[in-house]
């Protein structure tokens, strides 16, 4: 599992053999933007395409980091709490009223809802909401194609509608769990993938409450059934040390690379 601290490191050693898939840590936060990372967005690349996943609280200023502020190709969301999906807010903006534009649509995969949801979140009633500057789609379990990517959407194991996402391209892919308790459908939708991005967002302890969040040594539990090639560990909640959480990683029987995600960190795959 490749992990490089900037953009282009891997392609000096390779001859400039740009990689298949390359994974941006936006924002890794869970629940709730931290001192150090936004809420969840990953940014995966492949083919001059870029595609979010997630675009929780605070994570539209980060990316700016990474790519240009108008350069988002599309986004699935996850789902429809504030940490995953609130920056579509914001970005509204920057799309309809850059003296920059216009800009074309950016498709939006979420689930049922999010139209009328985000419009009220930002304000405005469901017609047009805001169809100006986003085309949505609404997500059900299956396999899609956007851009570059194969994306597979399976249903994950939280109090609302939420789906965990497949990527694929040229070979290479990502699993991304969402938020999710225990979940057979994470194991199956993550099978032989290069890197699952997991969330670990409670420690080890009694009375943990079901069907909602998972420990670090859950989350390695997954990745090991799954039989994934690396697991990062994401949606850690600042409340906890995460270095606590990688210590419960230990315990979950998964021997390939583990490591807590970072706000900035690139992982290029082949
Ligand atoms: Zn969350
Ligand atoms: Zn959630």
């Amino acid at each position: 599992m490749p992990h490089r601290p900037g953009r282009g490191a891997r392609n000096a050693e390779q001859g400039d053999e740009e990689a298949a898939v390359r994974l941006t840590i936006v924002g890794c936060s869970g629940s709730f933007p931290g001192p150090d990372s936004p809420a969840s967005c990953y940014l995966l690349e492949a083919e001059g395409f870029r595609m979010l996943l997630d675009f929780g609280s605070g994570a539209l200023g980060a990316l700016q980091r990474h790519i240009g502020l108008y350069d988002v190709d599309a986004i699935c969301l996850s789902h429809l709490h504030a940490d995953h999906c609130l920056d579509i807010c914001p970005y509204h903006v920057v799309r309809t009223y850059s003296p920059h534009g216009p800009f074309p649509r950016v498709p939006v995969h979420a689930p049922a809802g999010a139209p009328g949801r985000l419009a009220a979140a930002y304000g405005m009633p469901g017609e047009p909401g805001l169809e100006t500057a986003f085309a949505f789609s609404e997500l059900t379990p299956g396999v899609f194609e956007v851009g570059p990517f194969e994306v597979t959407a399976a249903p994950m194991n939280h109090p609302v509608e939420t789906y965990g996402f497949r990527v694929s391209c040229g070979g290479r892919s990502v699993a991304y769990s969402g938020d999710t308790g225990e979940s057979a459908e994470l194991v199956k939708l993550a099978a032989g993938a290069d890197l699952l991005l997991c969330e670990a967002s409670f420690l080890e302890g009694p009375d943990l409450p079901p069907d909602l969040h998972l420990t670090g040594r859950q989350a390695a539990e997954h990745a090991a059934k799954a039989g994934v090639g690396g697991l990062v560990l994401t949606h850690l909640v600042p409340w906890y040390d995460p270095e606590r959480v990688a210590e419960d990683a230990t315990r979950g029987g998964f021997g390939g690379r583990t490591e807590l995600a970072r706000s900035g960190a690139v992982y290029d795959l082949g």
